[in-house]
C-alpha cells in the first residue's frame, strides 16, 4: 500500500509518498480503506517536531479521515467489511491508502455525508463540540463568539452553536471567510483584522459582552477577549501559538473563567458522547462540514502549507 512517510522532522517536504508493507488488524482493530484524509494544524506541528508529543520515526501522520471498512480484527462486532466510517484517531496514521484504528476511534458515517465531510469530524468537530458544550458549558440563549470561525474548528462551532440555540457571533480575516461564517448560521460576523471589531462586538451585545468565547489564537486575542466578556463569561482556549500578557483584574471584575483544552485529554466516556452527538448531527442534517480544498494524497506537503496560511475556508482534505 502507499502511505505518506516522515523519516525526519522538518519542513512539509519531509513527507514522501512511498510503498509500505500492508497492514493487518489485530484484536479489537479495524482496517479502513481511506477515501479522504483530514489535514489539521496539529499534524504540521508534529511533522515539524515542535509539538510536545513526538512520534517515533519513521511515521505516517494523521488522526482524521473517512473511508470503508476493509476487514476487522478478532473480537470486533461493531463494524463489518463494507461499512462507511470516519476515523478519530489511528495507530498507523491516516495519511495513507489504509489505516488501522481501534473500534473506539471508528464511527459510522451516515449516508448524506461525503467521505471528505467525514474527514472533518475527528479533530475539528470533536474539538468544537468539546469546547462549546463540555468546557465552555454554553447554554441556549447565551451569546457565543467563535473567534476564528472560518476554519475547520470554527465552521463546526458555528453550526453546533446555532443548532444549540445560542446567539452566534463569528470572526474571519477575509470577506470570503466572513460570508462563509454567515452561511454556517452566525447571527453576526466580524473581521478580526478590522481595527474596531472588538468595539463592534461589544455594541452588538448592547455593551453587556459575550458569554462564551471559543478562542483559536489566544496569544493574539486573550487579553482583549477578557474585556468583551459578560459577567461569569468563559474563554475556552482552543488554539495558541505563543505567549500572551493579560490583566487578571479583567477576570476578577466579571467572575470570568479562562479554560484551556486539548482534545486528547477528553475522558473516554465524554469522547463517546461527543461522537454520538456528531453522528446524529450528520444523520439529521444539522451538521454539514465545509470542504474548502481537496488535494491528492501525494500533495500532502502543499496541504500542510495551506492549512497554516491566512484566509481559511473550511476544511482541507487529501484524497486517498
Ligand atoms: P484552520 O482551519 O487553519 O483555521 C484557523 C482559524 O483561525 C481561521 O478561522 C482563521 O481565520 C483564524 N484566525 C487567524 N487569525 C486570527 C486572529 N487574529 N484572531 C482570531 N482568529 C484568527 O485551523 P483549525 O483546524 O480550525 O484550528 C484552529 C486552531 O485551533 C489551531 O491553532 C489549531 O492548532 C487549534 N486546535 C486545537 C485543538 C485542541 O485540542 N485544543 C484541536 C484542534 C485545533 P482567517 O484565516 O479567516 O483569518
Amino acid at each position: 500500500m502507499k502511505a505518506i512517510r516522515v523519516e525526519q522532522f522538518g519542513e512539509p517536504e519531509v513527507m514522501k509518498l512511498v510503498e509500505v508493507p500492508p497492514l493487518q488488524p489485530g484484536a479489537g482493530q479495524v482496517l479502513v480503506r481511506m477515501h479522504a484524509v483530514g489535514v489539521n494544524p496539529v499534524e504540521t506541528y508534529i511533522r515539524a517536531g515542535t509539538y510536545p508529543r513526538k512520534p517515533a520515526l519513521p511515521f505516517s501522520p494523521g488522526n482524521d479521515g473517512a473511508g470503508v471498512v476493509e476487514v476487522v480484527g478478532e473480537g470486533v462486532s461493531e463494524f463489518q467489511s463494507g461499512d462507511r466510517v470516519y476515523l478519530a484517531g489511528s495507530s498507523s496514521g491516516t495519511h495513507a491508502e489504509y489505516a488501522l484504528s481501534s473500534t473506539a476511534q471508528v464511527h459510522p458515517l451516515p449516508e448524506p455525508a461525503s467521505f471528505a465531510q467525514g474527514a472533518a469530524m475527528g479533530t475539528p468537530y470533536a474539538t468544537a463540540y468539546r469546547g462549546l458544550f463540555q468546557r465552555g458549558e454554553a447554554q441556549p440563549n447565551e451569546t457565543v463568539l467563535v473567534h476564528g470561525a472560518s476554519g475547520g474548528v470554527g465552521t463546526a462551532a458555528v453550526q453546533l452553536a446555532r443548532a444549540g440555540g445560542m446567539r452566534v457571533f463569528g470572526t474571519a480575516g477575509t470577506e470570503r471567510g466572513k460570508e462563509l461564517v454567515r452561511l454556517q448560521g452566525a447571527h453576526e460576523v466580524f473581521n478580526h483584522r478590522a481595527p474596531d471589531y472588538l468595539a463592534q462586538i461589544l455594541k452588538a451585545t448592547s455593551g453587556r459582552g459575550v458569554d462564551v468565547i471559543l478562542e483559536m489564537l489566544a496569544n493574539v486575542n486573550l487579553a482583549e477577549d477578557l474585556t468583551i466578556l459578560a459577567p461569569r463569561g468563559r474563554v475556552v482556549v482552543i488554539g495558541n501559538r505563543g505567549r500572551v500578557e493579560i490583566d487578571a483584574r479583567e477576570t476578577m471584575s466579571r467572575d470570568a473563567d479562562i479554560r484551556g483544552m486539548v482534545l486528547p485529554n477528553t475522558p473516554t466516556a465524554e469522547l463517546a458522547r461527543i461522537h454520538a452527538a456528531l453522528v446524529a448531527g450528520l444523520e439529521n442534517g444539522t451538521l454539514h462540514p465545509v470542504i474548502g480544498r481537496e488535494l491528492p494524497l501525494a500533495e500532502a506537503p502543499q496541504a500542510h502549507r495551506a492549512v497554516m496560511e491566512a484566509g481559511a475556508f473550511g476544511k482541507i482534505v487529501l484524497r486517498s
